[in-house]
């Protein structure tokens, strides 16, 4: 029987022994980390922060959240650039301004009025957001859009999407320069062609292509779901490691279909190009980026060129 006198005792005694315990556990959690942080410094990780990760109902805790990763990282000698996408958000002002978002296949029509409202929203709004949340910890973020030095050089994709740009060329001068005086790039992506003309370029593809230009370590997508699935249906169908040609297999199949489609095929593109390792991660998880990057825990999927055993137990 327990009196109402015990139960003081026994939270003390709960307490007690949760205090001793808790040290333990946070330098187990640091010296867990220890051969992550070797083996990472120095290298340099691209990480697309999706459009709809910044537009959950949270969005201002996920994005400190996001924030505190990236700054941790690049405390711990790492050299992040991130790359954000901003589509709700675009849809969002559209629809202030009376403008009904049209898409075709997927791809958002945008005339000349749209590809204005685009570049003011991820270069105006979104972009200085991250690069904010980030330098709330010190001077560590620079906004950049692709049309600054050149970045993303752009061409039409297809007259009827309008403004709606491929990446032809990447010139990585200016945040390779950001990233050496140990900067954090942060990169809106709109683009220009050789005219001046700006595109609006999905995020995703930018993504790709700058971890290739800079000969990027890892290619991180921080997105709204767990991971890539082998039925879209079916949360419990997650994929932890594929490689290119699998996911090409994929592909073939009809597996990997909307937003995916462009993450899926930078990742096999990328893996393909010196990319060592890239991966699709759940960015509603608080730290998801820490727990991927610095902990045993392998979290979300891992694309790699091929199966490769790692050479003596040197994390990935
Ligand atoms: P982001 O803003 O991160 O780019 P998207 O909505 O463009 O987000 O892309 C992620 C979405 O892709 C998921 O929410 C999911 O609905 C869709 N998707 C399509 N095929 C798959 C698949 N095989 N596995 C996981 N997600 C998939
Ligand atoms: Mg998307």
């Amino acid at each position: 029987m327990t009196s109402v006198g015990d139960a003081p005792a026994a939270h003390a005694e709960a307490d007690t022994s949760a205090d001793n315990s808790a040290p333990a556990l946070k330098a187990s959690v640091l010296v867990e980390a220890l051969p992550y942080i070797r083996r990472f410094a120095g290298r340099t990780v691209v990480v697309k922060y999706g459009g709809n990760a910044l537009a959950g109902t949270s969005d201002h805790d996920a994005l400190a959240l996001f924030a505190e990763d990236i700054v941790l990282m690049r405390l711990v000698g790492m050299r992040p650039i991130v790359v954000h996408g901003g589509g709700p958000q675009i849809s969002d002002l559209m629809a202030r301004l009376g403008k009904e978002p049209e898409f075709l296949d997927g791809l958002r029509v945008t005339d000349a009025e749209t590809v204005e409202i685009a570049r003011m929203v991820l270069k105006g709004q979104v972009n200085p957001q991250v690069v904010a949340a980030i330098n709330v910890h010190g001077r560590f973020a620079v906004g950049v859009s692709g049309v600054d030095a050149g970045l993303i050089r752009a061409t039409a994709r297809d007259a009827r999407l309008g403004f709606v740009g491929d990446v032809t060329e990447i010139n990585p001068e200016v945040i390779q320069g950001l990233i050496d005086d140990e900067f954090i790039p942060v990169i809106a992506t709109i683009g220009s062609d050789e005219s001046g003309q700006a595109y609006n370029i999905n995020a995703d593809t930018v993504a790709g292509a700058i971890a290739e230009a800079i000969g990027a370590e890892k290619l991180v997508y921080l997105t709204d779901i767990e991971g890539l699935r082998r039925d879209v249906a079916d949360a419990s169908s997650l994929i932890r490691q594929v490689t290119a040609d699998e996911l090409d297999e994929l592909v073939d199949r009809g597996i990997i279909a909307g937003g995916m489609i462009p993450k899926v095929a930078s990742c096999v593109h990328a893996v393909r190009n010196g990319v060592h390792r890239a991966h699709i991660l759940d960015g509603r998880i608080a730290h998801v980026l820490l727990l991927e990057i610095f902990t045993d825990a392998g979290i979300g999927t891992m694309v790699m060129l091929e199966r490769d055993e790692p050479a003596e137990g040197i994390p990935e």
